[in-house]
């Protein structure tokens, strides 16, 4: 399971900003890319089963989705997933969803119709707003 393997990177960066530095931990935020294929509902329990048994113990935290951002690099357009693939099929869909820099081989610009589109948000699992 590749929530697990996400849980242990996110616990093992809030245990490093806490020994970094020499504060404790109350709060802290995980925000999960709309097109990282993780489950939420498991990362959010990984992630819990393994504060309780490390010394961040009570820690409370909160897991959000960030919604993917696709921009052309020709006119600057910025685009949702959805609108990005709006044209494509079901099958095509899931293909960029799985390996989102295929989007460029698949979907074109809405406004200047260049295939030159690059995934800037949504890809990646980040641990903001760690509150001391
Ligand atoms: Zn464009």
């Amino acid at each position: 399971m590749h929530e697990y393997m996400v849980a242990d990177g996110v616990v093992a960066s809030v245990l490093r900003y806490a020994s970094e530095s020499g504060r404790s931990v109350r709060r802290f935020k995980v925000v999960v890319g709309e097109l990282s294929m993780l489950d939420r509902q498991i990362l959010s329990e990984a992630i819990k089963g393994l504060l309780e048994k490390s010394n961040l113990k009570g820690v409370e935290f909160s897991v959000e989705t960030e919604p993917a951002k696709i921009i052309c690099g020709i006119c600057g357009n910025i685009m949702t997933f959805e609108e990005a693939t709006s044209k494509l099929d079901e099958s095509e869909k899931e293909v960029v969803h799985f390996i989102p820099d295929l989007i460029s081989s698949y979907s074109t610009c809405g406004r200047c119709g260049s295939m030159d589109l690059r995934v800037v948000a949504g890809r990646w699992v980040e641990v903001k707003d760690v509150v001391p």
